[in-house]
């Protein structure tokens, strides 16, 4: 059991020696711990970890107390001329070594509970056993109790917590810059004393805080603005570490707002926080890197005896560090080329742990019991009354929910299929198959005006079949409402429509089989399982998007679910020609949309008010909707739609638009999901570098519906490569999946789902977009294990489970019944 950053522990007579030297002066000076700089606990938690419990807590300790510990150990030094085996065995042996020539009559423990009592009880309980990962993290040293609230706002409770912290951040500091070498404009490291610090104000109100500094070499300044503070934490005589830039003002050395670290003097800490590679984490106001970086330092004894979660082959396979190696080298790493081995190790493991409980969790549910829609036959009727024949990815698709939906176990399925690709149609015959069997469906929309066209056309479909389809919409109140509710209730087969109406306190469904939720990738995965709670027995629940999600996305958030894509739109469609339009060609682009009105066609505007809320972008809007009314269409109808209309006035814009009465509609991104007016040939998109990739998508495939040729017009001058980036690829491709590679790329996952509404958990280590195979490699390797082992009750896999269910089952299971 080697462990990196104790090399010298292992160099055996040099590390003695530099033990037994300060344990010999300690006793010299009559145990009042003045033999290091710093204390001798920390000195020996660096220099001989396995023995960090037996001096935890010294500087607190009774002299008799200390006594009995330096001898002890001096005892143990002076027998073995090498390095005692406890300093390389296990924990057990840890505790034997020393103890054996203690030469006190009962070896053991008992021997040693009466050797140091009283004092040693007020310091830490698991003392006698070393340092635990299980221990209160306010036991080290470095940190006490006062800074209990401040690591409990971090998550940190335990020593383990601690362990488990990984920094956020290096900075090299074992190759640190001397003052004369830095180079005007220079990013750079320097070590320097403090020599004055002083704060004063401008004539314009503004408070400077200078600093001077300088090393053996040169002076150097630091400034600060508007940050009096800082002015304290610069104490006269202090070593301090400063990161900045350094720029020449006047053949002056400065640094405006440098990172600062205050450095202890000598001793042996100082090693912890210079002439090495040091660890940066994220903390709160309340702590400071150098107490932090001390107590994780403090802390490492403690991960040889964490528990290990991975699998010894899965490892080896893999030739991945151990998580107290990999840990180790995170938090202090030898050389730079330390941390890539151990992040992988660190993600595949989070990633693994994510996927075993997917898996679990889809095992689980399968043992839920559900409706089987075997008899009825109101699909095959919906599809003979159908005004179109279903494509071949639609025919697809609805075998396989048919499927699902006759087996007595709930379907969980994702329905992924590009905008415009007919998944309305699917969720029908669904929603038809329900009904015929004698229970009740639900479908929810994230918009109301979602939810009205949905409304109406499952009416359209299914009520000449004899289906009843009512809607529950927040708008509703008073005695409607009651009815609606008392029908819901009743369990009488039937589909209801809605938005988040539907999983409102007191509605509840007497008989739901199946759950359906359009665009998904709005709702947060616990407001699907509330829905699907509502009923007595476990409904069916397909979930249908037209965000494409990556496949790496699709894995880790959607693993549990039954993936079904509809590629390929309907027949006599053709991809939506794009162009990006400078813009001095505006009005070319108006006439364009001219002619396409006199040819009976109708249009789109859309105009970035992305932030409905905010006043100078709504001014801007309304401006621009007026310059539309007047100046590019003059006595045609335009009508506005945003959310702030209310909802009958919504309804009647979209009314005239879809009549054909209004052949513009000027609209805000609430158009931008699932409106359906085949019609509309084209969109014009003002400021559209604005807008996000997946949103330039979804609302393009608002065109593009009928047969008619269709365009869409990308107005604006990006002011940043990303932006100018998105534009070229909505030109360059209408392919869904392309479009949400590229979003994932340029955004990263954590945007591309919107983490908190996706129930994306969040992941520490794993980059989704960088670590596509470790992705795949982990869920593979989840799979294989869960086949032949799915509780995670066999030998070796004990870790594992604990693991799982500390990490990410309880997260997935929010919501969940
Ligand atoms: P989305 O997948 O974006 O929700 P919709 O379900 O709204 O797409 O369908 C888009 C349009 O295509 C609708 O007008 C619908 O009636 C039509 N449609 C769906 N399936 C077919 C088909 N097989 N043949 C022809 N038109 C179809
Ligand atoms: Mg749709």
């Amino acid at each position: 059991m080697t462990n990196d950053c104790n090399k010298s522990v292992q160099d055996g007579q040099a590390a003695v020696e530099r033990i037994r030297k300060p344990l010999a002066w300690e006793r010299r000076q009559g145990y009042l711990d003045r033999a290091v700089a710093g204390g001798l606990e920390p000195f020996v938690a660096r220099w001989a970890p396995e023995w960090a419990g037996e001096f935890r807590g010294y500087a607190g300790w009774g002299v008799e107390a200390r006594k009995e510990a330096v001898e002890k150990a001096l005892r143990a030094l002076g027998e073995e001329k090498t390095v005692p085996e406890a300093f390389r065995g296990t924990a057990g042996a840890v505790l034997e070594a020393p103890e054996a020539t203690v030469g006190t009559a009962v070896p053991g423990s008992q021997a040693k509970g009466a050797a140091r009592a009283p004092e040693k009880k007020a310091v830490a309980p698991t003392e006698e056993a070393g340092l635990a990962p299980e221990d209160p993290v306010t036991v080290l040293p470095a940190l006490g109790p006062k800074r209990g609230a401040a690591l409990r706002a971090l998550g940190i409770q335990s020593v383990g917590d601690l362990l488990l912290h990984t920094p956020r951040d290096w900075q090299d500091r074992s190759r640190l810059k001397s003052v004369a070498e830095l180079q005007d404009g220079e990013l750079a490291t320097v070590q320097v004393r403090v020599l004055s610090s002083v704060n004063f104000r401008t004539r314009n109100r503004m408070t400077i805080t200078e600093v001077g500094l300088q090393d053996a070499t040169g002076a150097l300044c630091a400034v600060y603005f508007n940050q009096p503070f800082q002015q304290r934490r610069f104490q006269p005589g202090a070593l301090v570490v400063l990161s900045g830039r350094m720029e020449l003002r006047n053949r002056r050395r400065q640094m405006s707002n440098p990172e600062a670290e205050a450095l202890p003097e000598g001793g042996d800490e100082a090693l912890v926080h210079t002439g090495r590679i040091v660890p940066l984490y994220s903390l709160g106001k309340e702590l400071s890197q150098r107490i932090f970086r001390s107590a994780v330092w403090q802390a490492l004894p403690a991960l040889e005896r964490m528990a290990e979660p991975l699998p010894k082959g899965l490892r080896e396979a893999r030739a991945f560090p151990g998580l107290a190696e990999a840990l180790r080298r995170l938090h202090f790493p030898e050389s730079l080329a330390d941390l890539e081995p151990s992040r992988r190790r660190m993600a595949f493991q989070e990633l693994l742990l994510l996927s075993l409980a997917l898996a679990q969790k889809k095992l689980k549910e399968a043992e839920r019991s559900a409706p089987r829609f075997g008899e009825g036959d109101l699909p095959e009727r919906l599809l003979a009354a159908l005004p179109f024949t279903l494509t071949g990815a639609q025919e697809k698709v609805w075998r396989e929910i048919r499927a699902d939906l006759g087996k007595p176990k709930p379907m969980r399925r994702l329905l992924q299929g590009d905008v415009g690709s007919g998944k309305t149609v699917v969720s029908a015959l669904a929603l038809a198959a329900a009904v015929g069997a004698g229970w009740q469906g639900a479908i929810m929309a994230p918009t109301e005006i979602l939810a009205e066209q949905h409304l109406k056309t499952l009416r359209r479909l299914l009520e000449p079949l004899g289906v009843e389809v009512l809607s529950l919409t927040q708008a509703q109140k008073g005695k409607g409402r009651k009815e609606v509710l008392a029908h819901l209730a009743s369990g009488q087969p039937l589909v209801a429509v809605g938005t988040q109406a539907l999983i409102q306190k007191g509605v509840t469904f007497g008989k739901l089989g199946l759950v359906v939720v359009d665009e998904q990738h709005r709702f947060g995965v616990v407001q699907r399982l509330t829905l699907a709670r509502k009923g007595q027995d476990e409904p069916h629940s397909l979930v249908m998007t037209a965000t494409p999600i990556p496949r790496t996305l699709a894995m880790t958030v959607y693993g549990d679910l039954d993936v079904s894509v509809l590629d390929g739109l309907p027949p006599g469609r053709s991809p939506v020609e794009t162009r990006w339009v400078p813009d001095g060609k505006r009005s070319e682009v108006w006439s364009f949309v001219h002619r396409q009105i006199t040819e009976g066609r109708q249009a789109y505007v859309v105009v970035p008010l992305v932030d409905e809320s905010d006043k100078a972008e709504w001014k801007a809007a309304t401006q621009m909707v007026e310059e539309l009314r007047l100046d590019v269409f003059p006595g045609m109808r335009v009508e506005l739609l945003h959310g702030r209309l209310k909802q009958e006035e919504k309804e009647a814009v979209m009314e005239a638009f879809t009549s054909g009465a209004a052949p513009v509609l000027c609209a805000t991104t609430v158009v931008e999901v699932g409106v359906d007016v085949p019609n509309a040939s084209v969109m014009v998109v003002e400021d559209a570098d604005r807008f996000g990739l997946a949103q330039l998508h979804q609302l393009r495939g608002r065109v593009g519906r009928g047969a008619a040729r269709s365009y869409c017009f990308l107005l604006g001058h990006p002011k940043t490569d990303e932006g100018r980036k998105r534009l070229e690829v909505m030109v360059s491709t209408t392919d869904g999946f392309v479009i949400a590679e590229e979003d994932l790329q340029l955004r990263g996952p954590g945007e591309v789902l919107g983490t908190r509404q996706s129930g994306l958990p969040e992941l520490k280590y794993a980059d989704l977009v960088r670590d596509q195979a470790l992705v795949a490699d982990a869920r593979q390797a989840a799979h294989e294990i869960v086949a032949v082992d799915p509780e995670l009750k066999a030998r070796g896999h004990e870790a594992l489970r604990t693991a799982v269910a500390a990490g990410f089952t309880a997260r997935l299971e929010l919501g969940n019944a």
